[in-house]
């Protein structure tokens, strides 16, 4: 029997554009560590972010360092762009409770002065350095101290991002320009002996980026840094992260994350782990599932849902709950979820670990799920701590 599905499966497969990759194949890279935290080497994908604050005004960028690892922030960045900030870096180590990393452009002095301040990690690009013997006093600083340097390509800012009529490269061939500029810097410090690094090849387009991370995953064997350049605001730039970021984490590229958005840099934390969550890369915090609601629906769903969320802003372990209008879906759901409920005409029915608790008006709905979800979590610690006490 003739079937299109198969006609088109062979379309795709003839013209290699049918991935079998997925996340349980992760491409291995060698470890790269950012003061305890890990990046690569098969560890977890790494969520971080940068400070908006005048470096140099060290209060205020040690409480957004703080809000940061408060949020989940697991490294954060601070932009190093003159002496004055270069100066604060002693005191914002010091008191840092996660890895930072200097953010120099063009001058080997501040990554000097940053790695002299006991810096976890470096984003400069040694061919803007220059002269070769800055680059090697760079390295030399930074191989003594273990610090590990990244090297960001950003594709609006290299030199070969326009052909030679200055049309702007779009696709493919600016994907090429972004990899040959990114391999022109790793060769600089291979050149050294040095090869604690890691790569970022960021793009606005999607299509660009995805290409270059693509194109340049095989060819080296370290740690890539993911993430879409000037993003934008939470929603436009969430979802054009989510899309680009995911897309290449779901081929198994990728050992670092960042998402840029125009806000606050601790709205960027949740919605990272959302897309590692999403994909199953990591665990973090609650899950939710929820129906977007329909004509069957018979109970007031979505404030139920906005009271759920809420109450789960400050659990930190991972538990899923589910949050389902009617018994179309809802039974199914719910069973899946660690705690969930099905709605029906004015009343719900509350499932725990795939088995029916009871029958609630609806009205019960909040204060069951809430006592549920504090039940689950007693269990889960409990759990935890007889794991760390057996030998
Ligand atoms: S679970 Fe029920 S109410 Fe929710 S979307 Fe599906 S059919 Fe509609």
């Amino acid at each position: 029997m003739y079937r299109i599905s198969d006609c088109y499966s062979e379309f795709l497969l003839s013209r290699k554009e049918f991935s079998l990759a997925n996340v349980s194949k992760r491409r291995t890279s060698i470890p790269v560590y950012v003061g305890d935290v890990r990046i690569g080497g098969g560890g977890d994908v790494v969520v971080q972010s940068m400070t908006t604050t005048n470096t140099a005004d060290v209060d205020a960028t040690r409480a957004q360092i703080q809000r940061l690892a408060d949020a989940g922030c697991e490294i954060v960045r601070i932009a190093v762009p003159d002496n004055n900030a270069a100066q604060a870096l002693p005191n914002l180590v010091k008191n840092s409770s996660v890895p930072l990393i200097a953010d120099i452009h063009f001058d080997y002095r501040l990554a000097l002065s940053a790695a002299e301040a006991g810096i976890h990690g470096l984003r400069i690009n040694p061919g803007n350095i220059g002269d070769p013997d800055r680059v090697k006093q760079v390295v030399k600083a930074c191989k003594s101290r273990d610090i590990p340097i990244r090297i960001g390509v950003n594709a609006g800012s290299i030199p070969e991002n326009r052909h030679p009529d200055g049309r702007p490269k779009q696709g493919e061939a600016l994907a090429e320009a972004m990899v040959g500029h990114a391999m022109e810097h790793i060769r600089i410090l291979e050149g050294e002996g040095f090869e604690s690094m890691k790569i970022s090849l960021k793009a606005f387009e999607i299509d660009p980026m995805v290409r270059a991370y693509r194109m340049l995953a095989p060819k080296i064997p370290y740690p890539l840094h993911l993430g879409i350049t000037e993003a934008g605001t939470p929603r436009a730039g969430s979802i054009r992260s989510a899309i680009g970021i995911g897309m290449l984490l779901y081929e198994g590229i990728g050992d670092t994350i960042r998402v840029s958005l125009t806000a606050e840099p601790e709205e960027e934390i949740p919605v990272a782990f959302e897309i590692l969550k999403s994909l199953d890369i990591r665990e973090k915090g609650p899950v939710m599932v929820s129906c977007p609601s329909c004509g069957r629906c018979e109970i007031d769903l979505f404030p139920l849902v906005d009271k759920v969320e809420k109450y789960l802003e400050h659990v930190d372990e991972p538990i899923k709950v589910a949050v389902m209008g009617c018994v179309v879906n809802g039974p199914g759901e719910a069973k899946d979820a660690d705690i969930g409920l099905a709605g029906g005409k004015g009343r719900g029915v509350i499932f725990s670990k795939g088995e029916i608790l009871e029958t609630l008006d609806e009205d019960q709905f909040m204060p069951r799920l809430t006592a549920g979800i504090e039940q689950l979590l007693e269990e889960k610690r409990a759990a935890t701590s007889t794991e760390v006490l057996e030998p």
